[in-house]
């Protein structure tokens, strides 16, 4: 099976419009395709036609506030018009709106003015860090999107403003309410401490959450065996994705997914 459950369009902070990416899907002969836009479900109206040998699970990536720490949760098979699914991004949206405003003073206080008008121009549906960060890099502020978030965006940074977000279990609800399932995003890109992580995924399990990335783009082995005996030990699914945002990232290409280990669960035998 040739299975990837998390990537982005262009509806986010991804580069290829939604059909470009199913395409490329249908060329990388995936079995099972999930795009995961941040709080948006908006590239599955954009989809037209889908071809007959790929299975399309509609998904989203909410950025969601745990304690005081952005943790990502994936929701897959969720109904896009059950009216929980609905709340919840209109939620995120006007979150986002917020957001971006904020950041835009932020910046504008370092001397950096119009990023507000700049990254809406970028942005072809949520607008993110990303679009900011491409933003400074168009008028000479930093030489790449790298030094955008290492200066002004990343973590601890200005522009990292994470306040706006739902809390996790919230998050949790609206996909479960949605009849989906809920996925802890990539558990190692948190930089946690061992017992952190733990009282996350004990949380994340208390409000319902059913699994967890184990493969989340390229990452080295002994990450994923580690992964692998987190995901058992808590009695949760395993996904795998890329986290593909636009084509020439090598370290997350579509489709380019490492099988699970063999012990673990996989999300998928839930629909497949
Ligand atoms: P946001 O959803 O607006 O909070 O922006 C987060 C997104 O920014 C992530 O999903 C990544 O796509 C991107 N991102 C985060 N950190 C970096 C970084 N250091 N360099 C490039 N892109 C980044
Ligand atoms: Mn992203
Ligand atoms: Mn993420
Ligand atoms: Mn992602």
């Amino acid at each position: 099976m040739n299975v990837d459950l998390h990537c982005h369009t262009n509806m986010s902070d991804g580069s290829l419009t939604p059909e470009q990416l199913v395409e490329l899907a249908n060329e990388r002969a995936l079995d099972i395709l999930s795009i995961t836009d941040h709080d948006t479900l908006d590239a599955y109206s954009a989809i037209k036609a889908i071809p007959p040998k790929l299975q399309l699970i509609t998904g989203i990536e909410f950025s969601s506030q745990w304690r005081k720490q952005g943790v990502h949760i994936v929701g897959l098979n969720v109904d896009p018009l059950s009216e929980s699914i609905i709340f919840g991004v209109a939620q995120q949206k006007k979150a986002r709106l917020d957001r971006a405003e904020k950041i835009a003073e932020r910046l504008s206080n370092l001397g950096f003015e119009g990023c507000l008008e700049g990254a809406t121009l970028l942005a072809d549906g949520q607008i993110g860090r990303p679009h900011f960060a491409q933003h400074l890099v168009n008028i000479g502020a930093v030489s790449n999107i790298k030094q955008a978030f290492k200066k002004y965006l990343g973590a601890g940074k200005v522009g990292d403003i994470k306040e706006q977000w739902a809390k996790t279990a919230t998050v949790v609800e609206w996909i479960r309410e949605s009849g989906g399932i809920a996925i802890l995003a990539h558990p190692s890109k948190y930089k946690m401490t061992r017992t952190k992580l733990k009282a996350l995924l004990t949380d994340f399990c208390s409000a319902g959450g059913e699994g967890m990335e184990v493969i989340s783009g390229l990452q080295v082995p002994a990450v994923t065996r580690d992964l692998a005996t987190l995901c058992n030990q808590y009695g949760l699914l395993a996904s795998c994705g890329s986290d593909f945002h636009s084509p020439g990232m090598k370290w997350a290409a579509l489709g380019l997914v490492s099988s699970l280990p063999d012990n673990c669960n996989p999300v998928w035998h839930r629909w497949a």
